[in-house]
């Protein structure tokens, strides 16, 4: 995508100071849009039609270290990068795959991995990382994380799937269901919230478990969304499913403490994700305004529509500039992301993110007019970000209960604070 004289179609730090980057971020840019120009977004909307990116980009993709740019070397011999990679080499990793004009393509291929294998990184033991580690970050395994249920979303502690041991203690069978679980068609594997303690043990009674996929007792099928088709949205039946009691991270009991903690870094990218598309309908609508005319003159030289990029760019802006100030106490600060204060904040640039991509899409798409509607035409890349944003703000936790979750942290921290005097 060119810019036509937007300056705003890219993160201010690339074409103004900022204390945040040096030439190792300028360079990682560099070598990110070159190859998702050459090797994704030509290939990007047949991919979404075709509902499955190719594994084969998986693999160059891994290869290069950009499939979880962090962690330690040991658990990804051979990969490209550099240990010297920080918080905002991963944002630019994120921006770069997030300029395609198909997201679903995108989530297909990097979704699963990065929600489902950093638990068994994070919390795994020493012998589940040397186990899963090395073929998850090359893209040789792929992964899935299914939390999600048909009664259980928002409440997290309502969690049905149960896994109850063996007589012999060896193993857990797993009976229940897991709904949109991203990438779970082609998983090998899936880190698994299950309930391990009574019917009656809410959060308490949670546990992490990875279940490979090809286990008898295992079903799956697509689940048709409005967007992101590509990403391999899956509804998974799971029946009487034999899974051995090495497979279970941490403690039983643990599993909400886990969950809770994976999403931190989910709706900070979430986050990222959201601001770029946001920049992306911004830029496709800045081209057409330039460029469309009515009653004898281009929609830009109208007060009205000037305004309103005037809005939207108010807003990528200074989103962009609060992830920069979270993306900074994360790189200095070690474990920021188990930090309450630091959740409270994510989740919040997380609702204001999908806030900014909600008011950019509809704004593009009413300055396209009919094309905003339309799959074929000029304005097609804004009319797929219309069926895309509702993800953006329900996934990873929705703007009610974020809000909600936030502001009820932070009470409690300042009560305690205040307790302290
Ligand atoms: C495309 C897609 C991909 C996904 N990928 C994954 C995945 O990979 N893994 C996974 O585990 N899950 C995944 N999810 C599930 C996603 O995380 C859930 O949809 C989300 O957590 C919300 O749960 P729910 O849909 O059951 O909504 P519900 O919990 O039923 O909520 C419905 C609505 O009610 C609101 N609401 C709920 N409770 C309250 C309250 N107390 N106060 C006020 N409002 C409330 C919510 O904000 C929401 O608007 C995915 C979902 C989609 C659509």
């Amino acid at each position: 995508m060119s810019s036509l004289g937007n300056p705003f179609a890219e993160p201010s730090w690339q074409t103004l100071e900022s204390p945040y980057y040096n030439d190792s971020h300028r360079a990682l840019q560099r070598e990110a849009r070159e190859f998702y120009e050459n090797e994704v977004f030509p290939y990007a909307e047949s991919w979404e039609e075709a509902g499955q990116p190719p594994v084969e980009v998986l693999h160059k993709i891994a290869e290069k270290g950009w499939l979880l740019p962090f962690g330690p070397r040991q658990y990804r011999p051979g990969q490209g990068g550099s240990d010297d990679w920080d918080t905002f080499h991963a944002m630019i990793l994120q921006e770069e795959a997030h300029r395609s004009p198909y997201i679903g393509p995108i989530w297909g291929l990097f979704s699963g991995v990065g929600i489902g294998l950093p638990p068994v990184l994070h919390f795994g033991s020493e012998a589940q990382r040397k186990r899963f580690l090395p073929d998850g970050y090359a893209g040789k395994t792929r992964w899935c994380l299914g939390v999600t249920e048909p009664e259980a979303g928002s409440d997290v502690a309502g969690i049905r799937t149960t896994a109850t041991k063996t007589s012999d203690g060896k193993h857990y069978i797993v009976s229940g269901s897991k709904k949109w679980i991203t990438g779970g068609l082609w998983a090998d594997y899936m880190t698994t919230a299950v309930r391990t303690g009574s019917p009656t043990s809410g959060a308490a009674g949670l546990s992490f478990l990875v279940i490979p996929l090809n286990s008898p007792g295992v079903k799956r099928r697509r689940i048709r969304v409005s967007g992101l088709h590509a990403s391999g949205s899956t509804f998974f039946e799971l029946d009487d499913v034999k899974v051995p009691i090495e497979n279970l991270i941490g403690k039983e009991g643990e599993g909400f403490r886990m969950v809770m903690a994976n999403f931190n870094p989910e709706r900070f990218n979430l986050a990222v994700m959201s601001v770029r598309m946001a920049r992306n309908a911004v830029e496709e609508a800045w081209k057409h305004a330039l460029t469309r005319k009515t009653f004898g003159k281009p929609l830009m030289s109208n007060q009205i529509i000037r305004a309103k990029f005037g809005s939207m760019i108010r807003a990528i802006e200074s989103c962009h500039a609060w992830l920069e100030e979270i993306a900074w106490h994360i790189k200095v600060t070690p474990r920021a992301y188990e930090q309450p204060s630091v959740g409270a904040r994510i989740a919040f640039v997380k609702i204001q993110a999908g806030d900014v991509l909600e008011l950019c899409v509809r704004e593009c798409q009413q300055i396209f007019g009919g094309l905003g509607t339309t799959k074929d035409g000029k304005g097609k890349v804004v009319e797929q970000l219309n069926r895309d944003v509702r993800i953006f703000v329900i996934g990873g936790g929705s703007y009610e209960v974020l809000n909600d979750m936030s502001i009820r942290s932070t009470v409690a921290s300042a009560s305690k604070e205040k307790a302290k005097l």
